[in-house]
């Protein structure tokens, strides 16, 4: 991936998240705070004025951008948790305009590391890794069975679709909706959903790479 599609991603996600904002603040709502959509497409925004604005050369810094922006502008669980993961996430990549797909793959997998290690929440917890680690676990092994990027990011989008969805069925044990308990069930987790649609900018970015 070079800084083009990396920025695009970005672009790609804001865009994503602006358009299911109302959707991600009612799914907030029935289980939190109804910020989620508000927060993420705030935060977003701010992602790709700073991205247009970063100089160029280095995905490490534009990483970086991404998370410190994401701390300081998208407030809550999620955004401490992004913001702090793409930090991590910053550091696993190189110093320069291109990474190979496995380098992206193993950056990624400190991201969620990161998440996994800040917010304790395991998969049937109804958050965001619900996604986020069979994500990993798909990436890994498609990686590993060679096949192309594009196959992966394809498929992959719609699996995490599928996982949020699954989250419905889920008891909240992490953040704001654990305190509902019960009555969290029956609603799907709304970081699921927004989880969602990054693997979806990310599928519709690489697709739009390759000739
Ligand atoms: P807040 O809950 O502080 O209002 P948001 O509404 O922006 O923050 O984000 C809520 C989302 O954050 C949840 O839907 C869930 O996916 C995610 N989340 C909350 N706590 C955790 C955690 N401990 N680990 C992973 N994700 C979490
Ligand atoms: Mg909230």
């Amino acid at each position: 991936m070079d800084q083009v599609a990396f920025r695009q991603l970005w672009r790609r996600f804001a865009e994503l998240v602006h358009a299911n904002k109302t959707a991600l603040n009612e799914l907030d709502a029935a289980i939190g705070d109804a910020d989620h959509g508000s927060n993420m497409d705030r935060g977003l925004g701010k992602v790709v004025e700073a991205l247009d604005a970063g100089p160029e050369g280095s995905l490490r810094a534009d990483a970086k951008l991404v998370g410190m922006t994401l701390m300081s502008t998208v407030g809550g669980a999620s955004g401490a948790l992004w913001g702090s993961g793409m930090l991590k996430f910053s550091i696993a990549l190189p110093d320069a305009t291109v990474v190979e797909w496995s380098g992206f793959i193993d950056a990624l997998d400190t991201f969620v590391e990161a998440l996994s290690k800040r917010g304790q929440a395991v998969v049937g917890d109804k958050t965001m890794m619900d996604v986020l680690l069979p994500a990993m676990t798909e990436l890994r092994a498609s990686a590993e069975a060679q096949e192309s990027g594009e196959e992966i990011v394809v498929a992959l989008a719609e699996h995490a679709k599928g996982w949020s969805d699954a989250t419905r069925e889920l008891m909240a044990r992490r953040g704001r909706a654990a305190y509902l308990g019960e009555r969290s069930i029956g609603h799907v987790d709304p970081g699921s959903v927004s989880t969602a649609l990054w693997f979806q900018a990310l599928a519709d970015t690489v697709r739009a790479q390759v000739p």
